[in-house]
């Protein structure tokens, strides 16, 4: 755990870092001063008649530079220099924030009407979509003026309008798109590490994490206009900001399947699981009215309302749901709560930013994207935490298929696997093999005399004696009952003897001591093994050892038998 949040802490220091690397300013952007004017809410009069100054005494002074979108009427505004334009780079008007409104300039100067809006496609290739970017004549005038009409909007909205020397605009958008362009790549490398495990693992929880990411890495591209730069991207044209609409509302029932998958909610939390299984249903309608016309919206202007309480609702049954697994024991719910907390903290900033109209500041406007490209890390992280465990149990479950519960020591079917590869071992390297059959001396009269536990106890610490006489490469096995095998890899007779000797004195000698019993132990062993006259399989090697002890038990017991065939290949 301590490694992982060692991790964590690299991860997001690097992702930070180079965020910050890449949005290096050459030099920070200041703009024009320029005086605001509106008209009153609800006049709309007639372009021509505007452009030809015939409203101009209607048009109130703003204090500062305000703008928003009124809510349900167009609105008009001036805008004129507060001096004349004598830099040497042309100026820009740049709006900030109009999000997929279309806005129409009418600039002074021969030119006709200019309209753009975000999701409009054949917009000027030399900037970014960051803001509407509209150019302006070289020679402007401070007694110029500049006409912006901007349409009715579902509630009032700010944005803003700025004037900038075209060169410093560039540099400054170059350095936005380089940090956007930063945090998309990790979410787009995200996916595709997703993609390939989930191909390559065959693992349905790669499938969900692609599922979950897919449709924020959406949002993000659609958000920071860079989807329609794409090939096809201008299919969405039409779309508008219903594209959006669209994939936040498959945003979150994704989110909401990643969790229960991802935290294994069904196992941990049954419950909680079917909740949120349900929760994702509303979506589904949302995603739908999402794609119908405009003028839909426009009457049942609900669409983000709805949309906005869902989600809260569903991000906090979320949270609560993830806790819940995180405290009954979930490390990956753990590791989706350090994902997951940062993107909510900035998504839960940005709305209020929105909701206070206070103007965007630099670190909030990188910071959900950062937060998103780092969440997406630390998933990949915690997806391959959890596939780690995947392997552990499966391991362990293995482990305990060889395992004899009693003693702890391999049972006789994975004995059987070992003299397989030792004695394919021994033959291909032309090594000797030894193997020793061992059963305790009148055990049953043991267990009749103190007992069945007692006699339990007994074999337990034969084990630890027995085991305590071998070297690394020697495997004890329980063949069943109170008799062992110990396989002996690359040991000859006489050495083999002498550890099976060991072995013998080393019970003999103390009584064992099992729940404040003394019981006096003796074991018989029968020494066997692999030489020159070839053994043929691991049967035939037991068989032959297990001969030996029988003839061990009948010259009085508390000794050591060689085979016979074993003794005069040696
Ligand atoms: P011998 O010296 O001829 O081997 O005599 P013995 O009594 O050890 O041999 P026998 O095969 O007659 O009896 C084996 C006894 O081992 C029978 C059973 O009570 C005991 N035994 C087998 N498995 C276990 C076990 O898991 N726990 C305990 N406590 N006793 C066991
Ligand atoms: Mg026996
Ligand atoms: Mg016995």
């Amino acid at each position: 755990m301590k490694r992982l949040l060692v991790w964590l802490a690299a991860l997001a220091l690097l992702v930070t870092a180079q965020g910050a690397l890449v949005h290096v300013h050459a030099n920070e952007l200041e703009a024009a001063a320029v005086r605001f004017a509106a008209l009153p809410v609800g006049v709309d009069p007639a372009a021509a008649a505007v452009r030809a100054g015939l409203f101009d005494a209607a048009f109130q002074p703003l204090d500062g530079d305000a703008l928003s979108f009124a809510q349900g009427a167009a609105r008009w505004y001036r805008l004129r220099l507060a001096a004349d334009w004598r830099k040497h780079s042309a100026p820009l008007l740049v709006i900030h924030n109009a999000r997929f409104q279309p806005v129409a300039l009418y600039a002074p100067g021969a030119g006709r009407v200019q309209v753009q809006h975000h999701a409009q496609s054949g917009r000027d290739a030399r900037f970014s979509r960051r803001a509407l970017v509209f150019e302006l004549p070289r020679d402007l005038r401070a007694t110029q003026s500049m006409y912006l009409r901007v349409p009715g909007a579902a509630k009032r909205t700010p944005f803003s309008a700025r004037v900038y020397p075209e060169e410093a605009y560039h540099v400054d958008d170059t350095g936005w798109v380089r940090v956007m362009v930063f945090f998309e790549s990790v979410q787009f490398t995200m996916i595709l590490v997703g993609l390939t495990l989930w191909l390559a693992l065959r693992d349905r929880l790669y499938g969900f994490f692609v599922g979950y990411l897919v449709p924020q890495f959406a949002y993000l591209l659609i958000a920071s206009g860079d989807l329609y730069l794409l090939p096809g991207g201008h299919w969405l044209e039409p779309l508008g900001i219903r594209a959006l609409w669209f994939v936040a509302a498959l945003s979150t029932p994704f989110a909401l399947s990643f969790i229960i998958e991802f935290c294994e909610m069904r196992r941990i939390a049954p419950h909680v699981a079917r909740a949120l299984s349900w929760l994702r249903w509303p979506w589904a309608v949302l995603a739908v009215t999402a794609l119908l016309p405009m003028a839909w919206h426009a009457r049942n202007s609900l669409q983000p309302d709805v949309g906005n309480v869902l989600f809260l609702l569903c991000a906090l049954a979320a949270i609560v749901a993830v806790i819940v697994a995180w405290r009954r024991g979930s490390v990956a719910a753990g590791v989706f709560l350090l994902a997951w907390i940062p993107q909510s903290i900035f998504t839960a900033l940005r709305a209020l930013q929105l909701l206070l109209q206070l103007s965007l500041p630099g670190w909030l406007e990188f910071g959900l994207p950062a937060a998103l490209a780092l969440s997406s890390l630390v998933l990949t992280l915690g997806l391959g935490l959890s596939t780690l465990q995947a392997r552990r149990e499966r391991d362990d479950a293995r482990n305990e298929a060889q395992r004899d519960p009693l003693t702890g020591l391999h049972n006789r079917r994975a004995l059987m696997a070992r003299i397989a590869e030792a004695l394919t071992e021994a033959r291909q390297r032309h090594l000797p093999l030894s193997l020793i059959f061992l059963d305790l001396d009148h055990f049953k009269a043991i267990n009749d005399r103190h007992g069945h536990l007692i006699g339990d106890a007994c074999l337990r610490i034969l084990a630890e004696r027995v085991q305590s006489e071998l070297r690394p490469g020697d495997t004890l096995a329980r063949w069943g009952g109170e008799e062992f095998v110990v396989l002996l890899p690359a040991t000859a007779l006489g050495e083999a003897a002498q550890i099976g000797e060991r072995i013998r004195r080393r019970v003999e000698a103390d009584p064992f001591i099992a729940s404040g019993v003394a019981v006096a132990i003796t074991v018989s062993l029968g020494l066997s093994g692999h030489t020159r006259a070839a053994i043929e399989s691991p049967e035939q090697l037991i068989e032959q050892a297990d001969a030996a002890l029988y003839r061990a038990k009948a010259a009085g017991r508390n000794r050591l038998i060689v085979h016979p065939v074993f003794a005069a290949t040696s």
